[in-house]
């Protein structure tokens, strides 16, 4: 029997009330692919509406970040009990957009993900390299200092994913090849062995130009979870053969 993949579409500051038709497409075309766990995580104001256009649907819904409080004065922030309450279930932390837009250092990462699993949400925790890092030959060193701050203790009793999207690929067309996504995958997985134990429950994902030409490829790769797809989202047409490549 074929593995079940998480397909999460990360719909970043994009979206009105009139592409809710969209995500009600993309729950009905989901029908068709059991093997396929799909995930939208609309901006924060479109959740509830949302959650409410596609009550019944087996989409899973999540936000794009929140704070690291539960509830408090911090002006223009979600926290994820708020997250919890207007339907989701998962939460993205650490996107690169966060790191490197608004500086967010590993340690407040760390600090979303408890507040993650305060609110019983399941975090999407993303680690990546910058194209001067690998061209450095500081892949290896950047993606495990982030693994080491960015993932609190906690993760060791709870359900969590790690998105390996190194920047570079991120919005760019150019995914990473098969064997850079394996060699991370492979050092991932030996942190997470060492830092939780053999039965962790800790899944990987890829991220960074997934498109409908080479998603299925990428889904076969040994140990994979499952994919974070930004752009190639925003549309059913393009998002669902990324779906489909779960088949
Ligand atoms: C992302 O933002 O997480 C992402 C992977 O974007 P894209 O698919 O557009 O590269």
């Amino acid at each position: 029997m074929p593995q079940t993949h998480l397909i999460a579409g990360n719909w970043k500051m994009n979206g009105l009330k009139s592409a809710l038709p969209v995500a009600q497409a993309i729950a009905a075309r989901s029908r068709n692919h059991p093997n396929a766990r799909v995930a939208l995580f609309p901006p924060a104001t479109l959740l509830p509406l949302m959650a409410e256009a596609l009550a019944g649907s087996a989409i899973i819904l999540g936000g794009q970040d929140c704070h690291h409080a539960d509830s408090g004065a911090y002006t223009g922030d979600v926290s994820a009990a708020m997250l919890k309450d207007a339907g989701a279930q998962m939460v993205i932390l650490g996107h690169s957009e966060r790191r490197h837009g608004h500086l967010e250092p590993c340690a407040l990462v760390a600090r979303k993900a408890q507040a993650a699993l305060r609110a019983g949400l399941e975090p999407i925790i993303c680690i990546g390299e910058t194209l001067d890092q690998r061209q450095s030959g500081l892949t290896r060193q950047v993606l495990e200092r982030q693994l080491t701050d960015s993932l609190p203790d906690e993760l060791g009793r709870a359900a969590f994913h790690v998105s390996y999207e190194p920047v570079w690929a991120i919005g760019t067309g150019l995914a990473a090849t098969d064997a850079q996504i394996e060699e991370a995958f492979a050092l991932i997985r030996a942190h997470l062995h060492r830092r939780f134990g053999p039965d962790f429950v800790g899944h990987l994902l890829y991220g960074g130009s997934v498109k409908p030409h080479n998603a299925r490829q990428i889904l076969a790769l040994p140990g994979i979870s499952g994919a974070l797809v930004g752009g190639a989202s925003l549309t059913a047409e393009d998002f669902m053969p990324i779906v489909a490549g779960a088949d």
